[in-house]
């Protein structure tokens, strides 16, 4: 398999008074596949309800290889699956089976437990294939970590587009712009997929207490700044901000109220500590129900 990136990160110039932190995603491996991992990290653990932020690839699959990522627990959060390319085959613990499209936005969640698998599906195996994608983790308000898990599809036809300042905006999740997404939440937020033309022009949502961008392709600026992709840069709350792109880009924009501390192991994610204590002991001791359709793989807790 090749790691492809298109561009390398790139962070310049002086720092925007709007801008509290810039972050660098840095290279994991999830099941053998490269990933930038962007949330959390040391300076920040959550933007918003946002806990987690995993860019796949851009990575060129060659033939007879794919993502396999086999059956895992959740518990306490939402993960957000979109794709800009490729396909991932979803299944999980409550007999959901589906392909995850570009452009789609898969929810689900965990609540008190769910198990899934992620895997490349047999048709594109046959030959080289693409994936590029971003997966998030939304953490559930207190009241709702222990609620029953439930997995919600989005066509991408439910995300129509709207023009402004030269960027074309997808209102995925929460209220941003004037728009509001579909899809259900259960905390104030925002997550919104913004392509800028070259010379495009973009404020940043206001109405938020937390609020970040992540550069997923091309370059943007802010300020003096010039950042690239695998960059997230969090903006400092109360302070206008906007980005522009001289080039181009494509960046997904998040944030919302904030939630309060969450501890997190693994794929688990509580308010409380022995709510994971106990997650991880039913995963060793396989009290968490099977998956559909891949009943015969595991991902062992590290
Ligand atoms: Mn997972």
């Amino acid at each position: 398999m090749t790691w492809m990136p298109t561009e390398e990160p790139r962070c310049e110039g002086a720092k925007e008074r709007a801008i509290e932190l810039i972050v660098e995603g840095r290279a994991v491996e999830l099941a053998g596949m490269p990933v930038r991992r962007v949330l959390p990290t040391r300076a920040r653990r959550m933007v918003g309800p946002f806990v987690f932020l995993d860019h796949m690839g851009p990575v060129e699959f060659p033939a007879g290889h794919g993502l396999d990522v086999a059956p895992h627990p959740h518990i306490g959060l939402s993960t957000v699956t979109y794709l800009f390319e490729g396909e991932i085959f979803h299944r999980d613990s409550l007999g959901t089976a589906l392909p995850i499209r570009p452009g789609a936005v898969n929810w689900m969640t965990a609540g008190r437990g769910i198990v899934h698998s992620e895997r490349t599906p047999p048709e594109l195996r046959a030959a080289p294939h693409a994936l590029n994608g971003i997966q998030l983790w939304v953490a559930l308000p207190e009241a709702d970590e222990a609620m029953e898990p439930s997995f919600v599809h989005h066509p991408a036809s439910d995300f129509p587009p709207v023009s402004l300042g030269g960027a074309e905006l997808r209102v995925l999740a929460g209220e941003a712009y004037g728009v509001t997404s579909p899809v259900a939440v259960r905390s104030p937020m925002f997550y919104v997929d913004a392509i800028l033309a070259p010379g495009g022009h973009l404020p940043m949502p206001d109405d938020y207490e937390e609020r970040a961008v992540y550069v997923a392709s091309g370059e943007i600026a802010c300020g003096e700044g010039r950042f690239g992709v695998g960059t997230m840069l969090v903006f400092a709350r109360g302070e206008h901000a906007a980005i522009t792109s001289e080039r181009g880009a494509r960046v997904m924009l998040l944030g919302g109220a904030p939630l309060g501390p969450r501890h997190i192991t693994w794929n688990f994610v509580s308010s409380q500590k022995e709510t994971i204590e106990r997650a991880v002991r039913d995963w060793r001791e396989d009290r968490f129900p099977r998956v559909p359709g891949d009943e015969l793989e595991r991902v062992p807790m590290p």
